[in-house]
């Protein structure tokens, strides 16, 4: 069956970290979360006054972030002693589980920064689990043309089998990046979620900066000309108790958390 849109939504204007300006798409008033995806945000801007603060040390705990970069650079830095550095195409997904503490800062002072994080849960049984990431470079994300555009597949597998770099992650997601001028068709579990973020021009009839939710199905078939992000994920229909940087199951494990970070014990 095809799923349709069901919702289209316009991302809103928020600050985050040391006065960041960001378009905040998932985690917002009218779109709270859509299951696993807790958050999505796009930094979008050529006036370092909008990002030179960038995020400095913050912790998480529970889920995991995906940092997806477009243009610019950002640097991570975590109290694990794991640093590098993303770089426009490539992409880092970090599995904060029991918590890590960490830095996202712009590594420039001047020019275009844009990129994309996701927040995407985890289940329970995985919530505690050692920290871990996965980071690949522009280079060593699967590049596949296809009749009417090419999608650069971070995670997950195409209709014509190219496997996404970033693997064995607990909600089995789909992330795409499709640039298109024609129709593009991709299975997506009858499990997950899904969504498209438009980057540029115009897709569905969705237009830039605004995010189309797709229902229920199993395939979907998206016309258009432009840039979007193809994302889904598996629900894990579990109860969420959020707060600030920890996602957790209940009140309890999340004030645990506020008290391991308050303690040190990150
Ligand atoms: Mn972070």
């Amino acid at each position: 069956m095809e799923r349709k849109i069901v919702k289209t939504i316009k991302g809103v204007a928020a600050s985050d970290g040391d006065g960041v300006q960001l378009t905040r798409i998932i985690g917002s008033p009218e779109l709270d979360m859509l299951d696993p995806f807790l958050m999505l945000d796009s930094f979008a801007s050529d006036n370092p006054g909008d990002y030179i603060g960038g995020f400095p040390e913050h912790p998480h705990r529970g889920f995991e972030t995906v940092t997806y970069m477009i243009a610019g650079k950002m640097r991570h830095k975590d109290n694990a002693g794991h640093e590098g550095m993303i770089e426009a195409g490539g992409v880092q997904w970090m599995t904060a589980g029991r918590g890590i503490l960490h830095s996202e800062m712009p590594e420039q002072t001047e020019g275009l920064l844009h990129g994309f994080q996701l927040w995407v849960n985890l289940p329970a049984k995985d919530k505690m689990l050692p920290p871990a990431y996965q980071e690949f470079k522009a280079s060593e994300i699967p590049d596949e043309v296809f009749d009417g555009g090419s999608v650069r597949v971070i995670s997950g597998v195409t209709d014509a089998g190219t496997l996404g770099a970033v693997q064995g992650t607990a909600t089995n997601p789909l992330y795409l990046d499709v640039t298109l001028n024609g129709v593009f068709k991709q299975k997506i579990p009858a499990s997950h979620n899904g969504f498209f973020y438009v980057i540029d021009g115009e897709i569905a009839g969705v237009s830039a900066g605004h995010v189309g939710i797709l229902g229920d199905g199993d395939t979907v078939a998206l016309r258009g000309d432009g840039r979007f992000l193809l994302i889904a994920g598996a629900r894990l229909n579990e109860p969420v108790a959020r707060g600030g940087p920890f996602v957790m199951n209940t009140r309890k494990e999340l004030l645990q958390a506020f008290d391991d970070y308050r303690s040190g014990r990150f």
